[in-house]
Formats: structure tokens, C-alpha cells, sequence
């Protein structure tokens, strides 16, 4: 059993399927003394048609019915709430098995619907804009719980009655976490995105957003080729490294060649860019050239993305007027550049809005392994 499953199924010995990446779940049918290739039934039934009781499975045996009903779940993440915007996004509060909840995102558009999906409870790399990072960090999503995200929101959608009736057709790990820090089980995940008996999404509708975690993106490239879009946030190490503190550990010169590298065997690929707009921090002019200057000959594209401001923060938004003059200053240099749209801010769900609830277990930790003098409130 992978381990994932382990440490969310503590309670109960049954093993969540949504666990299984497609030959894990081939392995687990051949445990069960069945042929491995039952786990495309399976998987059919769980991913398209979003059947979720064994025994409705009808071109199963009653035997492995029995065998799944009795060894076996496909629990999801529990919904605690959820939150439509006026511009049609819609957020979701949902609750883990260890008490803790995660948000996840749909945003509707007209050719396209985006899932935005958590890959952590929180997040260790505390960037300076985001409110995630204000919350902390409790631990790694389990596989079924960032695959139980999407079928939670295929199921509460609609299931489609076809393949091109699709409501989510992309999907963007931009939730709460670093999904490069939690590799083994968001590369077991996107299987599943990727896999046409589950998802069945094309590689360039998922993509898989980093803040630079240098080593983790070449091993990236030998695992998989989803696109892959990078927070750089910064035309510099001094400006980068002070809003991104990841950067003082891989800097820009060992990221650049990293990006290059994933995207190398790719042919018409190019690297996302996220670039968060501060007021007087990073969206100068000059920062505007520097930046066009530093992704020379990197197939680029580079996303400007208003800041959404939260409680307690030191930045603002950049005006219209200067996201206007950064975006053209990069689009006269060759870059294909966007000012993103912001979607459900009514709603607290957009980028670096995303926060759940639980408790940070780092500062847990401190605060349990100081000498109880006086007892303190948990809160
Ligand atoms: N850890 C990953 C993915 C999560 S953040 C990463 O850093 O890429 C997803 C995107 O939202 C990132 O580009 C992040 O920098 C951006 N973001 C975070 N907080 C934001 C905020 N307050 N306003 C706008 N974008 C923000």
C-alpha cells in the first residue's frame, strides 16, 4: 500500500483507491487475485462515471464487489462549505480526515473551466505576498486527498455525459502548497490527471506551478511533462530573495538553467512566468527591462498577476496604469504577456488568498516543547 494511504486510512485498515495511481491500482487487483487489467474498469467507474458504491459497479463480479465493498473506499474530502462568487468562481472549504480543511477553486470561463488545486496543508516557504504563508504549515497532501479534490469537483459539478462535455478542462496546482516539496505524491496524482481512464486531461492543461525549487524541477522533467509555470516575482536575487525567500537557497542563476532544462525536450513549450504586482516594489520600468533582459532566449510567457491584498499585508496592488506599462514594455521586448484576470475576490479565492483552516505544526511544536509553566490556549 502506498504510503499515502497509510497515513490518512489510520483509522480504518481499508485502502482509499483513490490512492492508486493506475498501475498501483493493477498491483492492488492482482493482491486481490484478479488480473491487472480490471483496474481500467475501475478506474472508468470511479473517474467517469463518479460511482462511488462498489456494488453499482455492474460489469465487476460480485465477487470483487464484495471483496472491494469489504477491503477497500473511495472516501473524498467532506465539503464543510462553499462560497460562488458574483463572477461565477466558486470555492470550496473542504475537511480531511485529520480535522484539517484546504480550499479549492473553480474558475469558469467561456472555452474553459480551471480547477485550482491544493498540494499542501499550508506552506513552509513563507513568500512575503501570500496569505497561505501566514497560516503556516501542517503537512503534505496524501494523493487521494489532492486526487479527492478534483472528484469532489467533478461530482459536485455535474458529472459529464461526454468526454467534450467537460466542466473542468484545466488544472492548476496554484492552491495553498508548494506542490514540488509533496513530489512523490503530486507526481502520483497527475498520473491520474493524465491518464485517460481517469481525468484524461492533455499534459498542457495541467500545469504545475513552483516557486523554484531548483533540484526537484530536473527531477520533474524525467517524471513528467505537464506545463510548468515558475513565481518569479523579481527581475533580481536582491529584490527576488527578499519576497521569495526560497530564493536565497536556489537562485535565479541555477532556476533559469532548471527551466530551460524542463522545457529542452519539449518541442513549441514554454515557461509560464508569475509575476505578482507590487506597487513600487517590483513593477518599475526598469524592472520591466531588467526582466525582459534575464529570460533572453527562454521560451517565455509571463503572467502579471494583480496582487490580492489580505489582512495584516505591507503591499499593494500596482496601478492599471503601471501593470499597463510593465505588460507592454515585455510585449515590445517579445514576450507573449498577460495581466491576469482576478477571479472570485468577493470570495477570498484568488491566487495567495487561499488558506483553509489548521493548525501549524511547526509552531505547534515550539510551543508544546517549551516547559509548561503556565498553560497556554491552542487557538
Ligand atoms: N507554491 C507554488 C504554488 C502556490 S502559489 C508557487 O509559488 O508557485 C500560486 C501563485 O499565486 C504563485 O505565483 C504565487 O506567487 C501567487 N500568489 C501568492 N500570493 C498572492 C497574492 N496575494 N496575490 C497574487 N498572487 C499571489
Amino acid at each position: 500500500m502506498p504510503a499515502s494511504s497509510q497515513q490518512s486510512n489510520q483509522a480504518s485498515t481499508k485502502v482509499n483507491l483513490l490512492s492508486l495511481a493506475p498501475q498501483d491500482m493493477a498491483d492492488y487487483l492482482v493482491t486481490l487475485g484478479e488480473k491487472p487489467f480490471r483496474a481500467v474498469q475501475l478506474l472508468k467507474w470511479i473517474y467517469h462515471h463518479g460511482v462511488r458504491d462498489f456494488n453499482e459497479m455492474l460489469n465487476i463480479s460480485k465477487n470483487l464487489r464484495q471483496t472491494l465493498t469489504e477491503n477497500a473506499s473511495l472516501e473524498l474530502p467532506e465539503l464543510i462549505s462553499e462560497h460562488p462568487s458574483k463572477d461565477g468562481t466558486v470555492k470550496w472549504l473542504l475537511k480531511l480526515k485529520c480535522g484539517n480543511s484546504i480550499e479549492t477553486v473553480f474558475i469558469p470561463e467561456t472555452e474553459r473551466g480551471t480547477l485550482c488545486i491544493s498540494s499542501q496543508v499550508g506552506c513552509t516557504l513563507n513568500c512575503r505576498f501570500c496569505s497561505t504563508a501566514t497560516q503556516g504549515f501542517n503537512r503534505n497532501l496524501a494523493v487521494e486527498e489532492i486526487i479527492g479534490q478534483i472528484l469532489f469537483a467533478v461530482i459536485r459539478l455535474g458529472i459529464p455525459k461526454s468526454r467534450g462535455a467537460k466542466k473542468i478542462t484545466n488544472i492548476v496546482l496554484m492552491g495553498m502548497g508548494e506542490p514540488l516539496i509533496n513530489f512523490d505524491n503530486v507526481m502520483k496524482a497527475i498520473e491520474l490527471m493524465l491518464d485517460d481512464n481517469a481525468f484524461g486531461l492533455s499534459k498542457r492543461r495541467v500545469t504545475l506551478s513552483t516557486a523554484g525549487m531548483v533540484p526537484a524541477i530536473y527531477k520533474l522533467s524525467e517524471t513528467t511533462d505537464v506545463s510548468l509555470a515558475v513565481s518569479l516575482h523579481a527581475p533580481n536575487n536582491e529584490l527576488r530573495s527578499r519576497i521569495v525567500p526560497l530564493n536565497k537557497k536556489y537562485k535565479i542563476e541555477d532556476l533559469l538553467p532548471a527551466c530551460r532544462h524542463y522545457i529542452e525536450s519539449k518541442p513549441h513549450r514554454k515557461i509560464t512566468w508569475e509575476y505578482v504586482m507590487l506597487k513600487g516594489v517590483n513593477d518599475l520600468e526598469e524592472q520591466a527591462h531588467e526582466l525582459a533582459q534575464l529570460l533572453k532566449g527562454i521560451p517565455s510567457k509571463i503572467n502579471l498577476i494583480p496582487f490580492n491584498q489580505f489582512p495584516g499585508t505591507e503591499y499593494e496592488c500596482s496601478s492599471t496604469a503601471s501593470m499597463e506599462r510593465f505588460r507592454s514594455i515585455l510585449i515590445n521586448a517579445g514576450y507573449p504577456t498577460i495581466i491576469r484576470k482576478t477571479r472570485g475576490e468577493d470570495i477570498d479565492a484568488a491566487c495567495g488568498q487561499l488558506v483553509g483552516e489548521f493548525t501549524d505544526r511547526t509552531r505547534r511544536q515550539q510551543r508544546l516543547s517549551v516547559p509548561k509553566v503556565a498553560p497556554r490556549s491552542e487557538s
